[in-house]
Parts: structure tokens; sequence; C-alpha cells
């Protein structure tokens, strides 16, 4: 059987949508965005009862159900649990353009957090992707107070 190898022209379907809603961040996401709008520090909140640091932070303690209280900073440096490389190539809601292919994304425990974020990697390579390798927090000069503020992940040499 033989293969077209010839890659067609993407299709592109123009469309507007007028989309505009609002919703609730909640308590623990509002100050979540606040700071890192602000300050630009990733904060994590501490469960009393194990001890855990969960980033993003959440009302309860998803491992042993008692309701979190200390707010904790947290990275801006990290570890990469978890990865993949993507080439499929989207529309990226920040900019409005297509994102250039491939990129990283992955899984990333913060130094001091216990829970991972899923963000995008600087490093979009498979082969030079790897589980364990350390990156850091990449953010927006100018900050709006959502996860977009981290731009991506950085790899760093340690
Ligand atoms: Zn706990």
């Amino acid at each position: 059987m033989k293969r077209n190898t010839e890659r067609e022209e993407l299709l592109r379907i123009p469309i507007q949508m007028k989309l505009q809603y609002r919703f609730p961040a909640g308590a623990h996401y509002e100050r979540f965005f606040r700071e890192l709008k602000k300050t630009g520090k990733i904060m994590g909140i501490k469960c009393p009862e194990c001890e855990r640091v969960l980033v993003p932070p959440r009302p309860v303690c998803g491992e042993c159900f008692t309701r979190t209280g200390e707010w904790v900073e947290v990275g801006p440096k990290g570890t990469v649990v978890a990865h993949t490389s993507i080439y499929f190539p989207f529309i990226d809601g920040s900019t409005g353009k297509p994102r250039p292919i491939p990129y990283g994304a992955g899984l990333i425990q913060l130094d001091g957090a216990y829970s991972a974020i899923n963000h995008i990697l600087e490093e979009g390579d498979p082969d030079k992707l790897h589980i364990g390798m350390r990156v850091e927090a990449m953010l927006k000069e100018k900050r709006e107070g959502n996860i977009g503020d981290i731009l991506y992940f950085k790899t760093i040499e340690e």
C-alpha cells in the first residue's frame, strides 16, 4: 500500500463567536491568582493534618479530607514528573496565533509542593524531555491574575 507522505494544508474554517461570561474563581483560586499577579509568587496551601502542600490551592486536602489552612510560597523552581510533546497545531488562546510545534507540556511539582500543576514546558524535543528535569517558572512582566501569568517552565541546570 502506498502511503501519502505529502501533507495537505490544514482546512481552516473561520468562525467568529462572541462569548462573554464570568464565573467566580472561588476564595482559594482568587487568592492564588491575586498573589501571582501582585507579587509573582506561586502560593500553595498546607494541610494541617498530613502537612502536604497543595498547588493549586484547594479548601480540603484530597488525601485526608482535612480543611486546609496555612498559605506557603512554593517554587518558582520545580521538577517535571510527567511530560509529553505536542505536535497538534492549535490556536494559543493567550496570543490568538498558532503555537509553534512541537512544544512540551508536563506536570511540574514545584519545590515545596506535594501536588503538581499542568503547564507548558520550554523544551519540546521528546529526546530532551525527561522525568526529573529541573525547570523554573517564567512569568509575564505585566501579569493579569490568571494561569497565563506563568508563560512556561524553562529548563534549568543545577
Ligand atoms: Zn492532608
